[in-house]
């Protein structure tokens, strides 16, 4: 076969819960992903390497773990030893691309290392102080939606309504939102339609439209005037005021969430359709799938980037390859992303997932030799202060989630605990404490291998039922965040 063209398409914060093969009430409609894994392969058990955007990413361009390849920060580099997906594929004669409306990938140096194009559009995002490439609209927008009166008001909504409405009257000229959020995917259809045919091509995008802040506004309940209220304000600072999160509900930030993935999935659509309309579409791989899923209250824990719950650590993973024959297969073994970055590769053998790495494609829960490994961070203060779902410190400290088999292991790196699953964790359920010191030191040693060093000094002779209070400070400094 020709060399493939290799598409990675990441739909940023996707969690499979609201998806078809999630176990979530709330189903996104997602036709174009939906269309795909009727077209290839489905992963139903795919587990993100990281709890949030850099290391995941990481990993996916590196086929790494976080803890080997170390990029936990933007500002931590790769080893130049570690060539990425982008770098191989270039040395093989790609031309390759980097769309992006995910700040990270654009500043990252490891992250978009090697492609030749890298075009970013970026939309304010949720804590960000000031957005990133902010116009003078959206300074302006940003002053004076951090002014202190402004945020008085909205600290004592919806009390304050009235004095909040007159005065952002006064100002709606300002608080004009800027970013267009069809600008990349518009750029990334230009790129593939004027492809050359005789020369293959690698393109990653990224878009964050179901990564936080949610339009969740129109999706309020009571509150007169609140929602039109809120609705002028960008939404990403308006989740920062603690007044307005002690009124917004985990089910309105989860429908702004799931509207979100539809509007992603509506580009990944537009994305497809202009591959298959060029050249070389029959020659084409296309992965799509998320660095991280997100999480509305689940065990304590809200977004990402904190906790290892099914919610954050399961993503889809579809994969439509011209090398698949047995297109709407689903497989249900535990799968980790970091994969993809040896599927992309058409020098491994796997323009993915080949009959030879993949000899029971059909095997429903085969058990795999290796746990797969969600490695985590504590939350950040982003993550809590929601009144719909207190936050339970327990979660907040797991950091390790292990995969394997019928069983999920958790592992807090800072104190040598390990949970673990009392039933199935396909039916989603998250583990409990294991309380027995020597079961919790085998499990480190066997289940973990990696941090047992970091951890089993903690484990050793502690006390289990008095877990020490979160600080996520010092975790964050011990994991190298
Ligand atoms: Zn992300």
């Amino acid at each position: 076969m020709e060399t493939p063209n290799v598409v990675l398409v990441v739909l940023d914060c996707v969690r499979l819960k609201n998806l078809r093969w999630g176990d979530g009430p709330l189903k996104a409609r997602t036709p174009n992903l939906d269309r795909l894994a009727r077209e290839g392969i489905a992963f139903d058990h795919a587990i993100a390497p990281a709890n949030w955007t850099v290391p995941s990413h990481a990993s996916m361009l590196t086929g790494l773990y976080p803890h080997e390849h170390g990029v936990t920060s933007t500002r931590r580099g790769l080893s130049p030893s570690v060539p990425t997906l982008a770098q191989e594929l270039t040395r093989l004669g790609y031309d390759t691309a980097l769309f992006t409306e995910q700040s990270h990938l654009a500043r990252s140096s490891a992250l978009n290392a090697g492609y030749a194009t890298v075009r970013a559009t970026l939309p304010p995002l949720a804590s960000a102080p000031s957005p990133v490439g902010a116009n003078s609209a959206e300074s302006a927008s940003t002053r004076f939606a951090h002014s202190k009166v402004v945020r008085r008001l909205l600290d004592l909504v919806p009390v304050a309504g009235l004095p909040l409405a007159a005065l952002i009257q006064l100002h709606r000229s300002r608080l004009k939102r800027q970013f267009s959020p069809d600008s990349l995917i518009r750029q990334a259809v230009e790129w593939v339609r004027t492809r050359r045919p005789d020369r293959p091509y690698h393109l990653l995008a990224n878009f964050v439209d179901a990564h936080e802040p949610y339009a969740f506004g129109p999706m309020l309940d009571g509150g007169v005037g609140l929602r039109e209220l809120i609705a002028l304000l960008p939404a990403w600072y308006v989740l920062t005021v603690p007044g307005v999160r002690r009124i917004v509900s985990a089910a309105a930030l989860e429908r702004g969430y799931v509207a979100g993935i539809e509007a992603a999935d509506r580009k990944l659509g537009q994305l497809v359709d202009a591959i298959d309309d060029s050249p070389g579409s029959d020659r084409t791989l296309i992965v799509v799938t998320s660095d991280h899923g997100q999480q509305f209250g689940e065990w304590g824990n809200f977004y990402h980037a904190g906790g290892v719950t099914d919610a954050v650590a399961r993503v889809p993973l579809v994969v439509r390859s011209p090398r698949i024959d047995r297109s709407g297969v689903i497989d249900h073994r535990w799968t980790s992303v970091r994969q993809v970055h040896n599927w992309c590769l058409p020098n491994r053998g796997a323009t993915v997932p080949a009959e030879t790495e993949w000899p029971e494609l059909n095997a429903p829960q085969l058990e795999r030799a290796d746990p797969v490994w969600c490695e985590g961070s504590p939350a950040w203060e982003v993550s809590s202060g929601f009144a719909s779902a207190p936050r339970e410190e327990l979660w907040n400290r797991r950091l390790i989630a292990s995969y394997l088999g019928d069983q999920k292991w958790v592992l807090d790196v800072a104190t040598g605990r390990v949970w673990r699953s009392t039933e199935r964790s396909l039916s989603w359920n998250e583990p409990a404490l294991l309380c027995d010191v020597g079961a919790a030191r085998w499990a480190v040693q066997s289940i973990f291998p990696p941090f047992a060093e970091s951890s089993m000094d903690a484990v050793a002779g502690e006390a289990i039922d008095h877990p020490p209070a979160l600080n996520p400070g010092q975790t964050l400094t011990s994991w190298g965040y």
